[in-house]
């Protein structure tokens, strides 16, 4: 029998369901270890992590490959239970957004944003944000926790529930896996998810631990197999964190940046008094891996009057001058009492050509899921919907969260 000690070394007190450890969210060795304590071998193991990570099997009773005493003490002793589903909206452009409740019944948002050949998903992690970038609606709710690396994945594979992006029991959706259940990696033209994009709620990189145990199981080539290409981290600039994130995980950077001075930038993404754009940007020449082939993304939000100007695009570009960068300009989304505007679109379009000109690729990004509130930085959990930020209790927060990982006071 296992002990309490095996399981709850492993997952946080929400990764249980009526008692039950939620599969979902262990890594292959970690899964070894739970599942030998029941007295399973080893190989038990790959095929369970199959099940769950290839096929998507939501019921240990379909795992046929296993004797029906073990699906049944499988099913005694654990779960794969998924997050419920508080609201589901689609835009009439094709975004779909969930209102994802974890079984402590806090609420994150996550959205499948598609394209003619592939789609994105927008995973949260955490629940609310310290950061109170002042442009973003997420930026107005608390924190309230971090996700667990089980919530974190489990977002991954609800949308893949909800976009029917699991091969069919007995039959294999992609023929070049060479008959192995599951994806390939370097094939993903059966897929309707294929990007990760960790820009939903919260700083990934004040969940770092969380998330890129999230990410490995992600990226594993046995499993849901969405690789380090094809996942970009978003950051508003916990600029110690930024070397360990491209070391350990190699996955693509994007840096909101929003502003060329710090006198602009720590008003409107208040992190920068801590990390300045100086900083920061050494930080960016340093990201492991980063190249021409492998560029960093700077989004940059138009807010009218506050950015947008012909200066802004020239200082823009004298700051990113020797770091490989595309920049993504992001029309404002405006939510309800929101304290900025939206550039005019002719101001957004000058601005773009400049940086062109400059030989810097600089897509304006259209605006998703605006009628259903998906589009970047509308983010925000209905339950949590707060007026006024208590900028001193962000400030300790942010404080306390730096403490626990030993970042710089
Ligand atoms: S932009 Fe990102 S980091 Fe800033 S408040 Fe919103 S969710 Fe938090």
């Amino acid at each position: 029998m296992m002990d309490n000690a095996t399981t709850s070394a492993f997952a946080a007190p929400h990764d249980r369901c009526e008692g039950k450890l939620n599969l979902i969210g262990l890594d292959l060795s970690e899964l070894t270890v739970v599942l030998s304590a029941q007295g399973l071998e080893k190989f038990r193991a790959r095929q369970v992590w199959s099940w769950i990570y290839c096929r998507g099997v939501r019921e240990f009773r379909l795992m046929t490959t296993l004797a029906k005493p073990i699906r049944e003490m499988l099913a005694a002793h654990f779960t794969l239970e998924r997050p419920t589903v508080s609201l589901y909206q689609q835009s009439e452009d094709g975004t779909q957004k969930w209102l994802v409740k974890m079984t402590d019944s806090h609420e994150v948002e996550c959205v499948h944003i598609p394209e003619q050949d592939r789609g994105a998903l927008c995973v949260s992690s955490q629940v609310g944000c310290t950061m109170t970038c002042r442009f973003c609606h997420t930026g107005t709710q608390r924190l309230v926790r971090n996700l667990s690396a089980s919530e974190i994945v489990a977002q991954v594979m609800l949308a893949r529930d909800y976009l029917k992006d699991w091969p069919e029991p007995g039959q294999d959706k992609d023929v070049r896996t060479g008959g192995k259940p599951g994806y390939n990696d370097e094939d993903d033209s059966t897929r309707a998810l294929t990007n990760i994009v960790m820009m939903g709620m919260g700083e990934p990189l004040y969940n770092y631990e969380n998330v890129s145990k999230a990410l490995r199981i992600i990226m594993n080539s046995e499993g849901i197999a969405i690789g380090k290409r094809r996942i970009t981290l978003s950051t508003s600039g916990v600029v110690p964190m930024i070397k360990r994130c491209g070391e350990e995980l190699g996955v693509n950077l994007a840096i909101s940046l929003h502003a060329v001075t710090d006198e602009l930038r720590d008003q409107i993404v208040p992190l920068n008094r801590k990390y300045p754009i100086k900083e920061l940007l050494q930080a960016c020449r340093d990201y492991p891996g980063v190249s021409n082939a492998r560029r960093i993304t700077f989004e940059y939000i138009m807010l009218k009057g506050i950015n947008d100007s012909v200066a802004d695009a020239k200082q823009l570009m004298r700051l990113l001058r020797d770091i490989p960068a595309k920049i993504n300009l992001i029309p404002f989304n405006p939510w309800p009492s929101a304290p900025f505007e939206c550039s005019e679109w002719s101001t957004i379009v000058k601005f773009s050509d400049i940086l062109n000109a400059g030989g810097y690729a600089s897509p304006i990004r259209t605006p998703r899921g605006r009628d259903i509130m998906a589009a970047c930085g509308q983010l925000k959990s209905a339950s949590q919907k707060l007026s006024a930020v208590d900028r001193a209790e962000i400030d300790r927060l942010i404080a306390e969260k730096e403490a626990a990982q030993g970042l710089k006071s």
